[in-house]
């Protein structure tokens, strides 16, 4: 039987569980993304505090996870406590094929504990643990290893943990799975910090139904080639996306000291090509994905206490720790970068949004708009790593006043402390890595969670350097692109291998399960995916005509030039109209 439509609910305050089938809920909305917004809307209103025991955590998969490659991530849900909006945040790991595996279509976690606890999911059980001795140990990683040492189900299960910063409900503390992978965007961290909840572990040995065997077999190979004999994912396997610091930096698109430029004159030391070169120690895999494209560099640092002896620790490099914590603060030293990169995996905080708050602190100390008794002291400077890991650390435990503003992110501090205009947040989250031109902003800026990753805008800009691209088709080609994303985030397959799951892929490999979708429908589908996360947005409170865009993207030349702030204000109507924003509003209020 396919356990897809099996929704587990628990409950975190009676120490309680229970399953529900919800088969319709899957047929209608595919899984993942689709699912999870449904979940998410039934339980939470425009009057949930989304640090309050009333938010939930929904976990969700897809028909893909666990039975093709490279369908192996998982969408989280839930209102987040950074934008006080729709909160959405993807990872790999094994998570997903843990999740699947385990009997799961999705997962709603309700309630608060009233002690720290972590909860176990091995198959059809659920465990409730004391995390009282797990509370407050200064590092994710440590925690990860306790637990790998106590539960069952090593090599198949999924350990998904919270450092110090979700402990201290810094709002974009992230949730660190499997070591190297995250829900990192949007503050699930906090969440699960709100909820005294120090971790879930979920494992399961089921199977999973495959109704036509043949053609299962068939595309499956078909799918895996194209994965490792095609160019289509060599790139990401070889430097992964830190290959993207030189290309980049090249066309003048990438962030430096808080966007006071777009380019960094030493992009080179921190590029995917140097790092692989110096640092590179192994590439690992999320489950059931021949891609190997995370990157892990190896960095050799003495201990403390005894200068002689060195330890080699490793650190998951990617494009946008790399932008955030290296070119975004000025930083030369690709040793420095990557000992950043692990302090804020240390703490579990989202390497983007802190890199983001620790720029815009920089500028704002430089500016005199905070001064070193705000600070405690210490004194930010562009390139002064040492400075910056003591700032994290006072963020990840909210030491001061300044500091517990900045852990509310830079929108709050900005509005706090002043300096919106160079605070780099879109809809209240912290800004990606691609100054690449009005496209890239727009997708930022409407895009359904305000990653780069909803509606492409970057990639947009990077195709069509020369062209005007303010016309209304670019608008519509990314607001379709968008929809299309919400059917593969529904499956759920890794967005890295778009390019091999066509629609007519997808309709295919959904044909083998016995489901029968043509490729017309797929899309109305997304649109409906879509629409629904965009009521959700509204319902609470998202409005686009009020939305702050910082003065520092119109002031800075992308590879567009200077971005045209009218007619940047045009394709936003455009936007409007195609998603009859208007019609929207009012179908909320009725
Ligand atoms: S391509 Fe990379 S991120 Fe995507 S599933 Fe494979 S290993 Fe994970």
């Amino acid at each position: 039987m396919d356990t897809l439509a099996r929704v587990l609910y628990i409950d975190l305050a009676r120490k309680r569980y229970w399953v529900e089938n919800r088969p319709e809920l899957f047929e209608e909305n595919i899984g993942g993304t689709g699912v999870a917004i449904k979940l998410l809307s039934e339980e939470v209103s425009s009057k949930t505090d989304p640090l309050g025991p009333e938010n939930v955590i929904v976990f969700a998969v897809g028909p893909l996870n666990g039975v093709f490659p490279m369908a192996s991530k998982t969408v989280a849900m839930f209102k987040s406590p950074l934008t006080g909006n729709l909160g959405e945040s993807h990872a790999g790991g094994r998570s997903g094929v843990a999740i699947r595996l385990a009997g799961y279509g999705a997962i709603v976690l309700r309630g608060a504990s009233d002690i720290p606890i972590y909860v176990a999911v091995h198959g059809d059980r659920v465990y409730f643990r004391n995390a009282k001795t797990l509370w407050g140990m200064r590092s994710s990683h440590t925690v990860g290893r306790i637990i790998r040492e106590v539960e069952p189900g090593s090599g198949i299960r999924s350990i998904m943990r919270i450092g110090i910063a979700g402990e201290n409900l810094v709002r974009y503390a992230c949730v660190v799975t499997e070591t190297y992978r995250h829900f990192g965007r949007l503050g699930l961290g906090a969440v699960f910090g709100s909820k005294k909840l120090k971790a879930f572990v979920i494992s399961g040995k089921k199977s999973i139904p495959v109704k036509e065997k043949t053609l299962y077999r068939k595309l499956y190979d078909e799918i895996y080639r194209k994965a490792v004999e095609t160019a289509a994912m060599k790139k990401y396997h070889d430097l992964g996306t830190a290959m993207n610091i030189r290309v980049l930096n090249k066309i003048k698109a990438l962030p430096t000291r808080n966007l006071q430029q777009s380019f960094f004159e030493n992009a080179d030391k921190v590029s995917g090509e140097n790092l692989a070169e110096e640092y590179l120690g192994r590439r690992v895999s999320c489950a059931h994905c021949p891609v190997a494209c995370i990157h892990l560099a190896a960095v050799t640092i003495p201990y403390e206490d005894e200068p002689y002896f060195k330890q080699t620790i490793f650190v998951s490099y990617d494009y946008e720790p790399i932008y955030s914590l290296g070119t975004m603060l000025g930083i030369n030293d690709p040793t420095d970068m990557l000992l950043l990169i692990d302090k804020v995996d240390v703490y579990g905080l989202d390497a983007m949004s802190t890199g983001v708050v620790l720029a815009w602190l920089t500028e704002a100390y430089e500016r005199g708009l905070v001064s070193k008794d705000d600070t405690l002291g210490l004194e930010p400077r562009w390139g002064d790593a040492e400075t910056y890991m003591k700032i994290i650390e006072n963020i990840a435990y909210q030491r001061g006043e300044l500091y517990a503003a900045l852990a509310k992110g830079v929108k709050y501090a900005s509005e706090k402390y002043g300096g919106k205009e160079y605070a780099l947040q879109f809809g209240g989250l912290e800004m990606a890595g691609y100054h690449t031109g009005p496209l890239g902003h727009l997708g930022l800026l409407l895009g359904s969670r305000h990653s780069h990753l909803d509606m492409a805008g970057y990639s947009f800009d990077q195709k069509n350097l020369g062209k005007n691209v303010y016309g209304k088709e670019y608008v519509e080609k990314l607001l379709e692109e968008e929809e299309w994303r919400q059917v593969l985030t529904s499956l759920v397959v890794c967005l890295f291998s778009r390019g091999i799951y066509t629609p007519e892929t997808v309709s295919k490999a959904l044909k083998v399960l016995g489901q029968e979708h043509e490729v017309e429908e797929l899309f109305s589908i997304g649109q409906k995916i879509h629409r629904e996360k965009l009521k959700f947005k509204i319902i609470n409170g998202f409005d686009i005509d009020k939305l702050i865009i910082p003065d520092r993207i119109f002031e800075v030349p992308s590879p567009h030039g200077y971005i045209d702030k009218e007619k940047f204000m045009k394709i936003i109507c455009y936007y409007k109209e195609l998603v009859n924003y208007r019609e929207l509003i009012s179908s909320v209020k009725e």
